[in-house]
C-alpha cells in the first residue's frame, strides 16, 4: 500500500505541464485531485516515475458561457460544477451530475479533467456528456485537438487520450430538459447504473400535445465503459412527451448490450433490469424539467 518512489514537480502553465510530461519520456503522469491516481499508485497499478501537479493552473479552472457554449474547465472540482448557478440555471443536469458523485472531500478535490481521463466505467460525469453530446478540449505537443464524447469512451479505463496529452476543457450546448438518475453504490456513490437524458421537444398547441423531436441517452456503470442507448433514443423519437410513453420508450434497455459487469455490488441480471428502471428515471427527470 506504499507507492513506488516519485519525483514531484508543480506545473505553473499547461506549456509547462506538457513540457514536464515530455521530459519525463512516457514515465510520468499528471495529477490534478488524487482522487483515483494515488489510490492507483498505491496499489501499484501506475508507477509513475514524476508526478506533474497540475492542480494548480489557474487557465485550466472555472467555468464560463461564450457564443452559446460553456465551458468547463479540466482542473474544476465537482463541488464548484454542482453550485455553479451558470449550471443549475442553463444545464441543470451537469451540476445535478457533480453534485452525485462520491461524498464532500471527493467532490472538493477530484477535477472534471482527471474524472475523464481515468475513465472509471463507474463514473458519473460521462453519461451526462454523452447526452449532451460534449466535446473534450485536449492539448499536447503538437497543438490541441476537439473529441466528441462519443468518441472519447472507448473502453475499461480507456479513452481517446496520448500519454502526452491533456485535458483542457469540456464544451456543450446547454440543455434544460435532461436529467442523470443513477443506482449507486452505498459507500463510493459510483454509479451501478446510471442514465443521462436530454430530450429535444416539439411544442404543442392547442390541438397537438407535445411530443419528442430526439433525444440523447447516456449510460455509465453498466459496461466497460460509457455509451449511448441509441435503441431507446430510436423509440423515444415522436412519442408523447408523457411519463407514461418514456416507461415504454424505455422497455428493454440495454437489452441489446453483450458486456454487462457483473461484480460484488450487482449481477448481470440485476444490472440489465436497472438499466431499463434508471433510464425510466432519467427520461422522466427530463420532461419534469419541461417549462411550465
Ligand atoms: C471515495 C471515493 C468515492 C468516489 N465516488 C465517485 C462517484 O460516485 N462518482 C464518480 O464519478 N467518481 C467518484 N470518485 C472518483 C472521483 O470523481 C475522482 O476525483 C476522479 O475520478 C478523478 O479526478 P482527480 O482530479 O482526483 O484525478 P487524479 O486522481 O488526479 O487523476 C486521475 C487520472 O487522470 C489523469 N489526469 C488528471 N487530470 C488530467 C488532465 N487534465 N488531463 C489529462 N489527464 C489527467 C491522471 O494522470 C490520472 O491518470 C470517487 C473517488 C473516491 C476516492
Amino acid at each position: 500500500m506504499i507507492p513506488s518512489n516519485f519525483d514531484y514537480q508543480r506545473a505553473q502553465s499547461v506549456d509547462d505541464a506538457l513540457t514536464k510530461l515530455a521530459a519525463s519520456g512516457g514515465t510520468g503522469k499528471v495529477i490534478a485531485g488524487g482522487h483515483s491516481l494515488v489510490p492507483m499508485m498505491k496499489l501499484r497499478l501506475h508507477e509513475p516515475t514524476t508526478l506533474i501537479d497540475i492542480a494548480r493552473i489557474g487557465e485550466l479552472s472555472g467555468i464560463r458561457e461564450q457564443d452559446g457554449l460553456i465551458e468547463i474547465g479540466a482542473n474544476t472540482v465537482h463541488h464548484d460544477v454542482a453550485t455553479s448557478s451558470l449550471l443549475r440555471n442553463n444545464c441543470p443536469i451537469i451540476a445535478e451530475t457533480a453534485g452525485m458523485i462520491g461524498d464532500p472531500q471527493v467532490r472538493n478535490r477530484g477535477t472534471l479533467g482527471g474524472s475523464l481521463a481515468h475513465a472509471d466505467p463507474a463514473a458519473d460525469y460521462p453519461a451526462a456528456l454523452l447526452a449532451l453530446d460534449a466535446q473534450i478540449q485536449l492539448q499536447g505537443p503538437s497543438g490541441t485537438r476537439e473529441v466528441a464524447a462519443t468518441d472519447f469512451f472507448q473502453g475499461l479505463f480507456t479513452v481517446d487520450l496520448a500519454d502526452n496529452e491533456i485535458i483542457t476543457a469540456v464544451r456543450f450546448t446547454p440543455v434544460q430538459v435532461a436529467a442523470y438518475a443513477k443506482l449507486y453504490q452505498r459507500a463510493s456513490r459510483f454509479a451501478i447504473v446510471g442514465v443521462a437524458a436530454a430530450l429535444v421537444i416539439n411544442q404543442g398547441s392547442m390541438l397537438r400535445k407535445p411530443t419528442i423531436r430526439s433525444s440523447r441517452i447516456g449510460l455509465t456503470g453498466a459496461a466497460s465503459h460509457a455509451l449511448r442507448l441509441t435503441s431507446v433514443e430510436e423509440a423515444v423519437a415522436g412519442q408523447a412527451a408523457t411519463a407514461e410513453a418514456m416507461a415504454q420508450a424505455a422497455q428493454g434497455a440495454g437489452a441489446k448490450i453483450d458486456d454487462i459487469n457483473a461484480d460484488l455490488h450487482a449481477s448481470e441480471a440485476y444490472r440489465r433490469a436497472m438499466i431499463q428502471v434508471f433510464t425510466t428515471r432519467a427520461l422522466q427527470g427530463a420532461l419534469a424539467r419541461l417549462p411550465a
